[in-house]
């Protein structure tokens, strides 16, 4: 199966085509333009701003792709697009893209859920097969997820509040780091002193997996008020909220990982994906943690933990070829979701845009 595969729910316009060969993914290409320069004065992404991005670009990359995949749409077996969760213009413009592209060349439209991406991408290029244990940490989730195979989502736990890439978002905001906030903080962090502010670890304390962020956001503001901004203080500022975060997840995986029962003879995977998941710090406790109990880490590389077209490709290949995609048109019927739960009995509850 050869599938174009687009991504246009934040503020990555990206295209890939992927071949999937007897449950192999193969890359064939992976275009990624980031809008950073577009948002950067308004340090964070501004929706309208996103959206017409999208339109200018998205015809663009999708052509460079396909050009560097040495393919026609003819070549195609499916486009996939992602159709939600995310600001729905640009959403709107990669399912539009999409669903012209497929109906044009008669091929099947995949509407691809991003967060299935996101759950799927350490498949693209390491051993990972179902069932695994996922910890999906990005721009807008923060959750525990159990993941028994294709479509197939439990969620264990999730943050009630800020996500962990919105709380370093935030957190570089305060501190006028620019935007976006996790390399950042990262880059700082990494010649800081993580015990020179005492941060609160939210709910650390409390039994089960759900996860706080605001508040250790809120303590970073005040202890910035207070501290005077030198150089030091601000690598030692974000060493410190970087170590808190670490340590709530670390603690929460460990707690995950014990209740997880991946079935008789089966290896303990344990997953890490989406934007947070390319924070080095955070992946070396995640490694350590899993360890201890026997199971393997496995994140994607740091091109697929944020947006990419790749994971996209791939969720879609995988559905079409679990006949999970009806008739010759595919998905053409489905609407662009604002918010679409990986969990199904939430997501029926979601508001669709025709
Ligand atoms: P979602 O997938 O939930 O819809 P999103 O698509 O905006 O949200 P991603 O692209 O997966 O999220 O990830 C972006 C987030 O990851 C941003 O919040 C960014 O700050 C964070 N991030 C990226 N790199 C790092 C890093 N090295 N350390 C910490 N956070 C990081
Ligand atoms: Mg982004
Ligand atoms: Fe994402």
């Amino acid at each position: 199966l050869t599938i174009l595969g687009i991504e246009t729910s934040c503020d990555e316009t990206a295209a890939a085509v992927l071949r999937l060969q007897d449950g192999c993914a193969e890359l064939i290409s992976d275009v990624i333009r980031t809008q950073l320069e577009e948002h950067a004065p308004y340090l964070g992404v501004v929706p309208e701003i996103a959206a017409r991005a999208h339109a200018e670009l998205a015809d663009l990359t999708v052509k460079a792709a396909m050009h560097e995949a040495g393919l026609s749409y003819a070549d195609l077996d499916g486009v996939a697009a992602t159709s939600g969760p995310g600001l729905i213009g640009g959403v709107l413009v990669g399912m539009m893209t999409g669903k012209a592209i497929a109906q044009a060349a008669g091929k099947p439209f995949i509407a691809v859920n991003h967060l299935e991406g996101h759950a799927l991408s350490p498949r693209l290029g390491n051993d990972c097969p179902f069932p695994y244990l996922l910890l999906l940490v990005s721009g807008g989730h923060c959750q525990f997820l159990e993941v028994r195979g294709l479509g197939e989502y439990r969620r264990l736990g999730s943050t009630i509040d800020d996500a962990v890439g919105e709380a370093f978002d935030k957190t570089a905001k305060t501190l006028g780091l620019g935007f976006p906030g996790g390399p950042a903080v990262e880059r700082l962090a990494e010649g800081g002193n993580a015990e020179a502010f005492d941060l609160p670890r939210p709910l650390l304390n409390r039994p089960g997996l759900d996860m706080s962020f605001a508040g250790l956001k809120t303590a970073v503001a005040r202890a910035a008020e207070d501290a005077p901004q030198t150089e030091d203080r601000l690598r030692d500022l974000c060493a410190s909220f970087q170590k808190a975060v670490t340590d709530v997840l670390a603690v929460k995986a460990g707690r995950a990982l014990e209740a997880f029962e991946p079935g008789e003879g089966q290896e303990k995977r344990f997953v890490v994906a989406g934007g947070v998941a390319a924070n080095k710090a955070i992946r070396a406790a995640l490694e350590h943690v899993a360890a201890e109990v026997g199971a393997r880490l496995i994140a994607p590389p740091l091109r697929h933990c944020t947006d990419n077209a790749a994971m996209i490709a791939l969720a879609g290949a995988e559905r079409l070829a679990a006949g999970l995609v009806s008739g010759e048109a595919g998905d053409l019927g489905t609407g662009a979701r604002p918010r679409w739960p990986l969990d199904e009995a939430a997501a029926k509850a979601s508001p669709v845009y025709e």
